[in-house]
């Protein structure tokens, strides 16, 4: 496999970095996990607009244009013959001291890798997956803003490793006010009466470009989506829960808590929306070529 390392491509084995970056030492960094379908890099602007966005609100100065940087993410897959595959795109802060100061860091790094991914086992998206609300709360706004695509992801992955303890494969975090924010690694909609609802982004959840997509789709479908405050209350209470990200795509959630979730298997509105989300990720794209 060839990795773009700062825009050369090299082969893995020699695509390294520095003991002392502070990607590594402190998580100081930002990334992008995005799909391609068919041959074409799906939503591409969206995911370098939101990794710019990322890179802004760490105030860290990014090596390359936007434009250049979605040159070279197709380049990279173009480089491993990806036509159907994940692509990671990682931005550190760069070489720094052993301390704090980003400001030390004179050279961002970046580093892309096209390559494969599936999340989960595809049973689970026949039955629906099982969720359990974690005691891990997200981080607060003013903590590490959740819609920061940041590489500090150790409130995720405690998440995950009290998911993974409880028997399941995700979770749902709460935020501090007790509000639902997201999955260790997904957005959540819930349906009720054939109407959608998910968190906004300020109640400590990433702005997921599968997300936006999906309310998109259902607005199109004929199905309402509102941007809501939810609690677990309304997981409980609903017809339907689902899932929404690049690795996961689309997946239902028939239990949370213990609790069945509506018939207890994948509902309508959520195959409805996965089969159009099938669809649509394969008739646009950035072509690879
Ligand atoms: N929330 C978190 C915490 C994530 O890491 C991700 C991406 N895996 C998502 C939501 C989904 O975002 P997207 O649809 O852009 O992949």
């Amino acid at each position: 496999m060839k990795i773009n390392l700062n825009g050369r491509l090299v082969d893995e084995k020699r695509a390294t970095i520095s003991v002392f970056d502070h990607g590594l030492l402190y998580g100081d960094g930002i990334f992008e996990g995005i799909r391609a379908y068919n041959g074409r890099v799906f939503l591409l602007e969206e995911h370098i607009e939101r990794l710019y966005d990322s890179a802004r609100a760490i105030a860290l100065e990014m090596p390359l244009k936007p434009a250049d940087m979605a040159r070279q993410v197709v380049r990279t897959c173009k480089a491993n013959g990806v036509c159907d595959g994940y692509i990671r795109l990682v931005v550190t802060r760069g070489v720094g001291t052993l301390g704090l100061n980003p400001y030390l860091c004179k050279h961002p790094q970046y580093f892309i890798i096209a390559g494969a991914i599936r999340l989960y086992p595809k049973e689970l998206y026949e039955k629906g997956m099982s969720v359990v609300t974690v005691g891990t709360i997200r981080n607060h706004t003013e903590a590490v803003n959740p819609r920061i695509k940041s590489l500090n992801y150790l409130n995720n992955v405690l998440a995950k490793i009290e998911a993974i303890n409880a028997g399941v494969m995700e979770c749902i975090l709460l935020n501090p006010q007790g509000y639902v924010a997201e999955a260790s690694g997904d957005n959540i909609f819930a349906v009720r009466k054939g109407r959608l609802i998910t968190p906004p982004s300020w109640c400590g959840a990433l702005e997921g470009i599968t997300r936006n997509a999906v309310m998109k789709l259902a607005v199109e479908m004929g199905y309402p989506v509102e941007e809501r405050v939810m609690t677990r209350y309304d997981m409980y209470v609903a017809d339907e829960v689902f899932l929404t990200g690049t690795a996961a795509e689309i997946i239902a959630v028939t239990n949370v808590d213990r609790r069945r979730i509506g018939s207890g298997r994948p509902g309508p509105i959520t195959r409805r929306l996965g089969k159009r989300f099938a669809e649509f990720v394969r008739a646009q794209g950035t072509p690879i070529e």
